[in-house]
């Protein structure tokens, strides 16, 4: 077989946000399954920031709707695509969101799941080692928000 051909791809996913008593819940879907726990995320596409984007695509996979609050950061990995024969890097930009409505059972048929977890829960639970850096930010950030509330 010929040589994998590079491609690259820009996606841009959120940490959308609620409080409820005294925790902080967040919400990820699970894909391949329900095995595989990640954030909501999925390509910008044509004519879109990658903030509206990150509404999109965290209101069509999960059912909720938020506002992004700040940018948490980036994440990069290399995935091949067996029909193409090609290997591609993959940029997914991660905003914080906060809830503002919406049901995770109203998630997207593409995702096997969504649920709330609490944060530290969502913690354990997620499967990439990229998203688990981008909750430890969010966490930092969601608690700097919280605090200069009260
Ligand atoms: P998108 O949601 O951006 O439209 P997709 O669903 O087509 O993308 P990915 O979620 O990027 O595709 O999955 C492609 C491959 O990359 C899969 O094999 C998946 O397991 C792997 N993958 C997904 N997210 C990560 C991650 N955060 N770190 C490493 N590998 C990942």
């Amino acid at each position: 077989m010929k040589p994998a051909s590079l491609k690259t791809q820009v996606s841009s996913g959120g940490v959308i946000f609620r409080r409820s008593n005294d925790m902080v819940e967040i919400a990820l879907v699970a894909v391949k399954g329900g095995d595989v726990w990640c954030l909501p995320k999925g390509l910008v596409e044509k004519g879109e920031t990658p903030e509206e984007t990150a509404m999109r695509e965290v209101a069509e996979e999960t059912g909720l709707r938020g506002k992004v609050i700040k940018k948490i950061g980036d994440i990069s990995y290399w995935y091949y695509i067996r029909g193409e024969n090609a290997k591609c890097r993959k940029t997914v930009h991660f905003y914080l969101m906060e809830y503002e409505g919406g049901s995770t059972d109203d998630h997207s048929w593409e995702v096997d799941k969504a649920a709330w977890f609490i944060m530290d829960e969502a913690l354990n639970k997620v499967s990439y080692k990229g998203d688990r850096g981008i909750l430890e930010k969010a966490r930092e950030m969601v608690l700097k928000i919280v605090t200069s509330d009260e």
